[in-house]
């Protein structure tokens, strides 16, 4: 089983050397035995090569685009910080993200907020923080309008002003991820496109920009083709009936990576030459000048950075069905659970000697959704045996949770051979420590 998987393994930088997994050259079986489970361990090297690799591609057809990390995959300070160092530009889909960011020293003007829903308060942190917004409603404008005026701000200091299109075309592993159509609670639809623009030109913009983000865990680059072409024709129809430039075109994100063994990674040559290509020639045809091409990849930048260490507590054999009983639950890792997604399930210490049986990888939660992988075949598994759950760096410590009052666990970094704690476990008092108890119970 394992060793077809070895390239697949491979480019996740997860290879078996003398039995032990090792990540990033660091044995797994060692650090999970000295930062116990669960624990997400995630490698800097893997942000950096899938960034690089990313933007090498941009460059290589239009220079003048800027990767914004999408920060709801994994706001970690370090994983952020990181990513700046690489020169990433960031997307924040709440004040507690853009926080996060500016604790992070990333500064305002490398950051869009693409909220979803904004509140008046919203708007007034993002205005006092310098930070521009991408709206998702016509109503929204006025109420961004006000906020301005409230803050006493001329409209010659006004951000740039952004609307998410939605292109009606979505594409995403899971209908909750599918962001496009007209159901979707997301963006604004083609009719209401001019009438948005006009508004935000009649008040006082005059920098624009514009956005789709048609969603997540797209692995055929194809998926964005039709959004692509009703995007283009829309911001085509747009300039003609207003004349105005736009600063940037903000394709959004959404480029899935390989959770299974025979998936192959996305072609990122064929998603420049379906969506950097037709945009680069539309700009030329359209003469606006020099456009900025953005996208706001969150799932490809940090999935395969980080791996889910968990223990084996428990075999069971209930007559029907093997379990492997494990210390990491959906209150760690929600995906499987959540989306039915797979992540691929391997052992820390590999016993070629054994035999392979079809084991359930069953968390701690009280629900029998707990299963974090369905009928996996490995090789026999032992009580205190330890598993890797792979591409865990999106999605994973972000969508944890405290449910069955279990604190989350601690994070870390492998570095240059190193293991360095980026975030310390929660402890049973993080449990308790925002509540209050009435006087009449105390
Ligand atoms: C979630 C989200 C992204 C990132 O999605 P990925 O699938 O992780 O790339 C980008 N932009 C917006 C607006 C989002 O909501």
């Amino acid at each position: 089983m394992i060793v077809e998987h070895e390239r697949w393994l491979k480019r996740k930088d997860l290879e078996y050397k003398s039995d032990f997994l090792h990540f990033a050259g660091m044995n797994l079986f060692e650090l999970a035995k000295k930062h116990g489970t669960p624990l997400y361990v995630i490698s800097e090297d893997i942000i950096r090569q899938r960034y690089r690799e990313l933007k090498k591609v941009l460059n290589s057809e239009y220079e003048n685009n800027d990767i914004h990390f999408a920060v709801k995959a994994n706001s970690s300070l370090t994983v952020l910080k990181i990513l700046q160092s690489e020169g990433a530009n960031f997307d924040c889909t709440s004040r507690g993200e853009i926080f996060t960011c500016l604790a992070a020293g990333i500064s305002p003007e490398q950051i869009i907020y693409t909220g979803n829903m904004f509140t008046n308060e919203d708007f007034e942190y993002a205005i006092k923080n310098k930070i521009m917004v991408n709206l998702d409603s016509i109503s929204q404008l006025k109420r961004l309008i006000e906020t301005y005026k409230r803050l006493n701000i001329p409209s010659s200091e006004y951000k740039p002003i952004s609307f998410r299109i939605n292109p009606e075309f979505g594409a995403g592993h899971h209908p909750h991820t599918i962001t496009a159509g007209k159901h979707v609670k997301f963006g604004i639809l083609e009719e209401q496109v001019v009438e948005a623009y006009t508004r935000a030109k009649n008040s006082g913009f005059s920098k624009f920009g514009i956005h789709m983000h048609i969603g997540s865990g797209i692995i055929n680059y194809k998926d964005y083709e039709q959004p692509m072409i009703k995007f283009l024709s829309i911001i085509r129809n747009l300039r003609e009936k207003l004349d105005i430039s736009f600063e940037f075109i903000d394709f959004g994100g959404g480029l899935g990576i390989p959770y299974r063994p025979e998936e192959e990674p996305l072609d990122l040559e064929g998603y420049k030459n379906i969506v950097l290509r037709p945009f680069k020639e539309f700009v030329l045809s359209t003469s606006m000048g020099s456009v900025n091409f953005k996208i706001e990849p969150g799932r490809y930048l940090s999935a395969e950075s980080g791996v889910l260490l968990t223990q084996i507590n428990t075999i069971k054999n209930n007559g029907y069905k093997l379990f492997a009983g494990v210390d990491a639950g959906f209150n760690t890792l929600i995906r499987p659970t959540m989306y039915g997604s797979y992540h691929h399930i391997i052992p820390c210490k590999l016993s070629k000697e054994k035999n392979e049986l079809v084991y359930d990888i069953a968390g701690p939660i009280c629900e029998s959704g707990d299963i974090l992988g369905k009928e996996r075949k490995l090789p026999e598994l032992s009580e205190n045996d330890y598993l890797a759950i792979m591409d865990a760096g999106a999605y994973g410590y972000v969508m944890s949770s405290q449910y069955n009052s279990r604190p989350r666990p601690a994070e870390v970094l492998l570095t240059q051979g190193k293991d360095v704690l980026i975030r310390k476990p929660e402890t049973h008092d993080d449990l308790i420590k925002n509540q209050l108890i009435p006087d009449h119970l105390k």
